[in-house]
């Protein structure tokens, strides 16, 4: 295992030991040991020689392991080598973003492969070269499913085996509630149960979609067996320590991103090799330079995927850090997406944009709700409510001030002088005209017998708002912002969505709102104030909607 970080302290600088068993690297200093001091040549780490003391049970447990992690490595061949042939039939599109030189490399590896042919991987489809027969892979109603599948999802599970076998990994970006989650569940039951692949899978998510992941592979691919990895330090040791674990006897490992932070050891050494690295709202990976980033590039795993909802939101550096994470020997440079297009810098390059989304193609797979399902409609108003008089001065006092310079303005500039006038807009204690619209408008909604979701940036302006439904006694109300803690949030929603619930009212701070929310029992939203970012506010609109289909059975 080449690893190049120390095993202790996940630093890259310096590594002064390596074990020649298992191919860790330590420094010295985290071992305990002086700098002067020097080591055998067959020096063992902690773990190979706990390695040695093996005997019995655990020993054939052991060993079946190593085979199934050997195998792992065989199948990751076959597609690395699937993966330059893919590539290579995708020169043009990379060519605008990708170094020249690692194009050549790519160019090479397939040349390569050409003459290494007829020598295999480990059995899947992977390792045979024959050109590829268009073939349906999954039909419509696998028998390894309970849910029943609808087109677009069997079509999202074919891309999701093809993007495996074609050896470059994928982004699925399937739009909040289209069923992302099954679509992947059921990819996995038929690479175990068609293609007859084994080894482990893992499954990162945030904290809030963790256990969500558990409910659907129990509910609708039963035959997968996983294992659930999280809990304070105590409890995350004591199953780190399980011998079901160590050998990693299940198909699925789900886990969170503070336990993968906190334990990356087991995810990158003691178990070297994945059947696949599933990334849940992979948009947290965004920043390259972040330890998560950096800690699950380090994952050695046969197919990468990223799941998300909201694969760009502010420049094309964005999508650049999730194509670097899948093909992390390609994309190493990000300097021509960062000239394509950024609403911080307000750069966009029109052309640059364009081929951007050519390059996408291959790799991502994104549905819009519109485009699959027929939706109940929606219907949105923008209410325009008048500024009182004390907001309506400082406004103009604002812009006149900015207008008596004569010189023109930096795009900084205009920036700050528009999040001034939002704050003048937006101000808790001057609110009183938009709170008489509010008013009206939820008297309108109780007596139609509606449910809403009220959404504020500021829980200044939650505050405001408690108080003001407590005045005007529009009945029982809940809150979530972000101090509520997770458990607290989950009995929350499930008071407000049960039959008959007595709450007429959600406040919610939009940013809190963000994942893992559901209550889809109210058919309306109010957003106090609109967000910069159209993404938040398209977000908060989609908790309510009733969404029939999100039930597949
Ligand atoms: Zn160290
Ligand atoms: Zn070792």
């Amino acid at each position: 295992m080449p690893a190049a970080w120390c095993s202790i302290c996940r630093g890259e600088d310096d590594l002064e030991v390596r074990c020649s068993p298992c191919g860790r690297r330590f420094h010295k200093q985290c071992l305990g040991l002086s700098s002067q001091q020097a080591l055998p040549v067959d020096w063992r780490c902690e773990s190979c020689l706990a390695l040695e003391e093996l005997e019995g049970e655990e020993r054939e447990r052991h060993d079946a392991f190593v085979a199934s992690q050997k195998a792992l490595s065989a199948d990751g061949r076959a597609l690395a080598n699937r993966r330059s042939t893919t590539l290579l039939a995708k020169a043009a599109l990379l060519e605008p973003f990708v170094p020249a030189a690692k194009l050549e490399e790519v160019r090479r590896a397939a040349r390569g492969k050409e003459k290494g042919k007829g020598r295999g991987g480990a059995g899947s489809r992977a390792s045979n070269d024959s050109p590829k027969q268009e073939e349906r892979l999954v039909d419509t109603q696998p028998s390894f499913v309970t849910a029943t599948l609808r087109d677009y999802q069997v079509e999202g599970v074919n891309w999701l085996v093809e993007a495996r076998e074609s050896g470059i990994g994928g982004i699925l970006g399937d739009e909040m509630g289209l069923g992302k989650t099954l679509q992947t569940l059921t990819m996995l039951a038929f690479l175990k149960k068609v293609r007859g692949l084994t080894g482990p899978a893992l499954v990162v998510a945030p904290l809030a979609v963790y256990q969500n992941w558990a409910n659907e592979c129990k509910r609708f691919t039963p035959e997968l067996t996983f294992f659930k990895l999280h809990g304070s330090a105590h409890e995350r040791n004591a199953l780190l320590e399980r011998a079901d674990v160590v050998y990693a006897e299940y198909d699925l490992f789900i886990t969170t991103y503070e336990t993968f932070k906190a334990a990356e050891g087991f995810f990158t050494e003691d178990v070297s090799c994945w059947s696949a690295l599933i990334v849940d709202e992979a948009h947290n990976l965004k920043n390259e330079a972040s330890k998560l980033h950096i800690g699950l590039s380090r994952v050695r795993a046969n197919f990468r995927l990223l799941i998300t909802g909201t694969p760009l939101q502010n420049n094309l550096h964005e999508l650049w850090a999730l194509l670097r994470f899948l093909l992390p020997s390609l994309f190493t440079t990000s300097d021509q997406f960062d000239a394509g297009f950024d609403t911080g810098k307000l750069v966009a390059d029109t052309d640059l944009i364009a081929k951007a989304r050519d390059l996408l193609a291959p790799f991502m797979l994104r549905r819009l709700k519109a485009d699959v399902v027929t939706l109940p409609p929606k219907h949105e108003a923008d209410v325009s409510c008048p500024m009182s008089s004390l907001q309506a001065r400082w406004y103009a006092r604002l812009l006149d001030r900015d207008l008596e310079s004569q010189s023109l303005l930096s795009t900084s500039q205009l920036q700050i002088i528009i999040t001034q006038l939002r704050k003048v807009c937006n101000h808790p204690r001057i609110l009183l005209p938009r709170l008489a619209v509010l008013d009206s408008l939820l008297h309108r909604l109780k007596a139609n017998g509606s449910r809403v979701l009220l959404f504020s940036s500021f829980t200044q302006t939650l505050d405001l708002l408690e108080d003001f439904l407590r005045w005007r006694a529009f009945g029982p109300h809940l809150r979530m912002d972000g101090s509520t803690n997770r458990i607290q949030r989950e009995l929350d929603m499930r008071e407000f969505n049960a039959p008959g619930s007595p709450h007429f009212a959600y406040l919610i701070s939009t940013r809190a709102g963000g994942v893992g929310i559901n209550l889809a029992t109210a058919d309306a939203v109010v957003l106090f104030e609109p967000d910069w970012n159209p993404q938040i506010d398209l977000q908060a609109t989609d908790r309510a909607l009733p969404r029939p289909f999100l039930d597949p059975s």
